[in-house]
């Protein structure tokens, strides 16, 4: 099973899309296993998002994460780094197709709601920055057996 890093922005939270966008993991028969409310201090924000510290948006970027709380979230799942980056669609919400949550929310790049870790190397990187290894639950879903096929 393989873990990835989701962050429900400032402004999914403000916008009372939580419930939504987590149901949406939660129905395609992902499982949470970790949740964190914060409010991401430049630091960490600056840490999280170091691939575009020479962009453009940067400042802009950092500013729009650190300026309300966020809901941190570890979701396993098979495939779930490549399946979850589907589920929340392209980076630019005008290019988002219908049906992913960009699509379905949101208007523009710089308010796109949702992060999702984009690779294997990112997820582990970005787990690391937000949680302890004790703050990550590993336990079973009832209905794992019906989900996934077994063997
Ligand atoms: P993601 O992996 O799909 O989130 O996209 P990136 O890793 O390329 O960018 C990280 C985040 O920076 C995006 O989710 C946006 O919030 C923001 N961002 C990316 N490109 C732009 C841009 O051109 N303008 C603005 N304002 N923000 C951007
Ligand atoms: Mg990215």
């Amino acid at each position: 099973m393989e873990r990835t890093f989701i962050m429900l922005k400032p402004d999914a939270i403000q916008r009372r899309l939580t419930g939504k966008i987590i149901t949406r993991l939660e129905e395609r028969g992902l499982k949470i296993v970790a949740a964190k409310m914060l409010q991401i201090t430049r630091e960490l924000a600056m840490e999280h998002y170091q691939e575009h510290k020479n962009k453009p948006f940067f400042n802009n970027l950092i500013d729009y994460i650190t300026s309300a709380p966020v809901l941190a979230l570890v979701i396993e799942g098979e495939n779930s780094i490549k399946l979850t980056r589907k589920i929340v669609g392209a980076t630019n919400p005008q290019e988002a197709d219908p049906g992913t949550i960009r699509g379905d929310f949101a208007l523009h790049t710089g308010r796109n709601i949702i992060h999702a870790s984009d690779s294997p190397k990112s997820a582990e990187r970005e787990i690391k920055l937000f949680f302890n290894e004790d703050e990550i639950y590993d336990y079973t879903m009832p209905d794992e057996k019906i989900i996934y096929e077994p063997g």
